[in-house]
């Protein structure tokens, strides 16, 4: 059950409100996020809801049985639109394009990137810092003076940054310099970060678990919006099958479902989800058909010669082709009225 509360309400309302969920047999905890303040009630016992519905203090009240309930489109049909400043958006009814290196690398590679996207009218620009990385060998990332760098550069041209956050301690030290804070497929489920995400007022993008279900990967979407943050995007990344043949198996099935499940925007990541480059641009646009706000991948201005990820990683000439056939396979999406 999701209780709306009004933003009026005394503490002696909400503390009646409590006090009659509680006897219904509801466990109530309170959310307070920079939209609004809700009471979350979790119990079994079915129950009329007009029983309390008509109580001052109340805006609205929902019941929402699955085991996510913010994230639900069941509560709220309107889909949540990230703001970026500057007329930069991630929302339902737009295409979000967001791309760059894997791995930010150097003054010269951030320069040429923000070169890059400047040209082709792409607004937010991808690149991790700290990089998660499967041996403890390969390169790590710039790290937070990487990050203050391309900042200082970004900024200039109006290029929003979308960068990873692997730890509670770097929240802080990057959120100045940062746009949105992604979450990898490693961490999807640190339950610890994600509760820590939920403090701060920028966006976070959830990128679904290596092995994560559907149903997972909104429950951790759940854990930032209840921690007090609302601004959430979704991320399809590919998951781990048994198929070999690709690095991993973009499920684009995801894509409609999440988008019929939340009322949170979802964006495709095709760089990761097959691994391939070539086989890149087919599958962003598979995205975009079904149903993707966004699509994010990676781009180099060498590929060959990228710290990390250059088996999958687009040169310009490619990204500018892509970014262009995003844009009108959008078109296409929409004058269709598929979705
Ligand atoms: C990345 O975006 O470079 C990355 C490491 O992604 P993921 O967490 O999806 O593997
Ligand atoms: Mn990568």
């Amino acid at each position: 059950m999701i209780i709306q509360l009004k933003e009026d309400i005394s503490e002696k309302q909400k503390q009646s409100l409590i006090q009659e969920v509680n006897e219904i047999g509801y466990k109530v905890t309170e959310v307070k996020t920079q939209l609004g303040d809700y009471l979350i009630g979790i119990g079994k016992k079915a129950f009329d809801i007009r029983k309390i519905g008509h109580k001052d203090g109340i805006k609205d009240i929902h019941i929402v049985s699955d085991e996510y309930k913010l994230v639900s489109k069941k509560w709220k049909a309107k889909p949540t639109s990230i703001d970026l400043g500057d007329g930069v958006f991630i929302k339902d009814g737009d295409m979000a394009i967001i791309a760059g290196p894997c791995s930010i690398e150097s003054e010269e590679q951030i320069h040429k990137v923000v070169g890059h996207l400047k040209a082709n009218g792409i607004r937010m620009m991808r690149g991790g810092v700290f990089k998660p990385r499967t041996s403890p060998y390969a390169f790590r990332g710039m790290g937070i003076d990487g990050l203050k760098l391309w900042y200082s550069i970004a900024k200039e041209q109006g290029i929003k940054i979308v960068t990873e956050v692997m730890q509670v301690s770097q929240i802080e030290e990057m959120y100045p310099y940062t746009d949105i804070y992604q979450v990898g497929a490693r961490n999807t489920q640190n339950f610890n970060l994600l509760d820590e995400l939920g403090k701060v007022d920028k966006a976070v993008m959830i990128k679904r678990g290596i092995s994560g279900t559907i149903e997972e990967l909104l429950q951790s979407a759940e854990y930032v919006f209840s921690g007090g943050n609302e601004k959430l995007i979704l991320c399809e990344r590919g998951i781990r099958t048994y198929e070999k043949a690709s690095r991993n198996t973009l499920d684009l099935n995801a894509v409609p479902i999440l988008k019929s499940k939340s009322h949170l925007p979802v964006i495709v990541d095709p760089s990761h989800g097959i691994g391939i480059r070539e086989l890149v641009p087919q599958m962003a646009l598979a995205g975009v058909m079904a149903g993707a706000d966004g699509i994010i991948y990676e781009t180099h201005e060498v590929p060959e010669k990228a710290y990390s990820d250059g088996q999958q990683t687009l040169d310009f000439a490619q990204s500018a082709l892509l970014a262009d056939w995003i844009r009108k396979t959008f078109a296409m999406r929409k004058s269709f009225d598929l979705l």
